[in-house]
């Protein structure tokens, strides 16, 4: 009998991959490091209350994905209405930013000296052009040094951790939308309607959490013969010449060895070129060491009161302040909390290892409980709980040169005449959860098909035109 088709990481993209070949009647084992499928997707709960990893939600410019979907989860998918908002010395902006809402709360004097740094930066242009290859070269000279400094650049380095000068442009012309301050400006004026980058308002939530998705999603797939092994961590892989024979995992500290037929890896991309080549050249080995990720520290709070406020989620701009967002569970389905309770979910950007990373969770509680209240929330006598929650690859960071060490390992994976590699760490590319499912999807076909094409599943949805881009902040 051929060796099954393994793939590493139970998260959206290799749980499609999964689900797809087993559909279709292929062997294929699944080995998932965490107690429960979903990966960057899943749902904790925590008593009566549920817990996404940062609130997720579904959307896909994919009509047959989006279908697929809308048949396995049945009555349990529900359309949800996003309202946000991006609270900046001690005012609310609308989220998306809006000109006329910046021009409002902004003041006279700071539009003042917005308009006067965005003149500026069109003279400097003819004269000495920025450096724009990094995020606050193409930002000041698109907006000016006064936006820069008060909204774009604090809340950058609070989020990736490292100066936006070492953060490559790539990301910012991901997620800004408007083209650069004159453009907002003609638009407010109404002197400019073209289109830009469409926000969406309403999305896909299930009843009980994004991981209840992946939760019926890994069912149906083991319905259909395939296999998951949960608390199963990958630590290595057995290659001989140019394909991997088998894959090496631990459960309860017992190895075990997997033969296997192909592997698709959804695993961290610098982890899959280790296991590929332990001792390789210092080319591969700098651009492992290069590529990093942003972690994630999430502190979970179940509140004795029926509402927080109305917001699914606000961004907390300020460097001062810790956390980035806020959460509201209950805003995307009501069954995330008990009746007639809330509860609020505290994104905080970190490094494996710092200080945010290390905190006892009292101490954290405190230090967040104080952060609320300087905003305006006191949950002194009404926090009934707190539970924390680590991310270890938030995401992908963008750093200057990224690509370059991400093409590296890349290519030591194309070596490999029976791997191949996709998702949000698999490519190190910031992509959503539907990008992620249509990358395991295309997987699937190669394999199915016996033809590899690695840059295919690199470039799904690289396109300009993103069904939604958020300005300013990460998703
Ligand atoms: C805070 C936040 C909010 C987000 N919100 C949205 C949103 O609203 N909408 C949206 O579309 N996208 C959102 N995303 C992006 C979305 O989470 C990802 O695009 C998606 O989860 C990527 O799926 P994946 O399978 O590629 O990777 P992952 O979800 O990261 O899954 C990888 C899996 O591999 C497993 N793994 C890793 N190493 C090993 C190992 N050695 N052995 C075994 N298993 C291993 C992990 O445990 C994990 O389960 C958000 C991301 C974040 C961080």
């Amino acid at each position: 009998m051929k060796d099954p088709i393994v793939i590493l990481g139970g998260g959206p993209c290799g749980l499609s991959c999964a689900w797809e070949l087993a559909a279709q009647g292929w062997d294929v084992v699944v080995l998932e490091r965490e107690p429960r499928p979903g990966g960057l997707c899943a749902t904790n709960t925590f008593g009566e209350y549920r817990f996404d990893l940062g609130g997720h939600r579904f959307l896909s410019q994919n009509q047959e994905l989006t279908s697929r979907i809308l048949d396995l989860m049945g009555a349990d998918m529900l359309v949800s209405e996003r309202k946000s908002v991006v609270m900046h010395s001690g005012k609310r902006f609308a989220y998306p930013l809006s000109a006329p809402d910046l021009v409002e709360n902004l003041g006279l004097g700071l539009n003042l000296k917005a308009l006067l740094g965005y003149a500026g930066e069109l003279i400097r242009r003819r004269i000495s052009p920025r450096d724009e290859s990094h995020f606050e070269g193409w930002v000041t000279a698109r907006f000016g040094r006064p936006l820069y400094d008060r909204f774009f650049g604090p809340y950058t380095e609070k989020l990736w951790g490292i100066p936006p000068t070492q953060i490559s442009s790539d990301w910012a012309a991901q997620r800004i939308s408007l083209l650069n301050l004159g453009d907002a400006a003609l638009r407010l004026i109404g002197l400019r309607r073209s289109p830009i980058r469409t926000y969406a308002r309403r999305y896909y939530y299930p009843r009980l959490g994004m991981g209840q998705l992946f939760d019926r999603m890994a069912s149906r797939m083991c319905r259909e013969g395939g296999i998951i092994h949960l608390g199963a961590d990958v630590t290595g892989l057995d290659v001989v010449g140019n394909r991997v024979k088998a894959v090496r995992y631990h459960v309860d500290g017992q190895e075990y060895l997997l033969p296997c037929s192909w592997v698709f890896s959804t695993i961290s991309l610098p982890a899959l070129a280790r296991y590929i080549a332990p001792q390789s050249t210092n080319g591969v080995e700098t651009a492992i060491g290069n590529l990093r990720s942003r972690a994630l520290r999430f502190l979970n709070i179940p509140l004795d009161i029926p509402d927080f406020s109305e917001n699914t989620w606000m961004y907390i701009a300020e460097p001062q302040y810790k956390m980035s967002r806020i959460q509201e569970p209950k805003r995307r389905s009501s069954e995330m909390v008990p009746q007639g309770k809330t509860s609020i979910m505290l994104e905080i950007p970190c490094s494996v290892g710092d200080k945010i990373w290390e905190a006892d969770g009292n101490t954290l509680f405190q230090e967040m409980s104080l952060e609320l209240r300087s905003l305006g929330y006191n949950i002194d006598s009404v926090a009934l709980d707190h539970h924390s929650v680590w991310v270890e690859h938030g995401y992908p960071i963008y750093h200057l040169g990224y690509q370059h060490d991400r093409d590296t390992l890349l290519a030591e994976v194309a070596k490999m005449e029976n791997v191949l590699t996709g998702g949000r760490q698999g490519i190190f590319r910031y992509i959503f959860l539907d990008t992620a499912m249509e990358m395991g999807i295309e997987a699937a076909h190669q394999i199915m098909q016996g033809s590899r094409n690695l840059k295919h599943i690199q470039s799904i949805r690289t396109e300009k035109a993103l069904l939604e881009i958020d300005a300013l902040t990460a998703t």
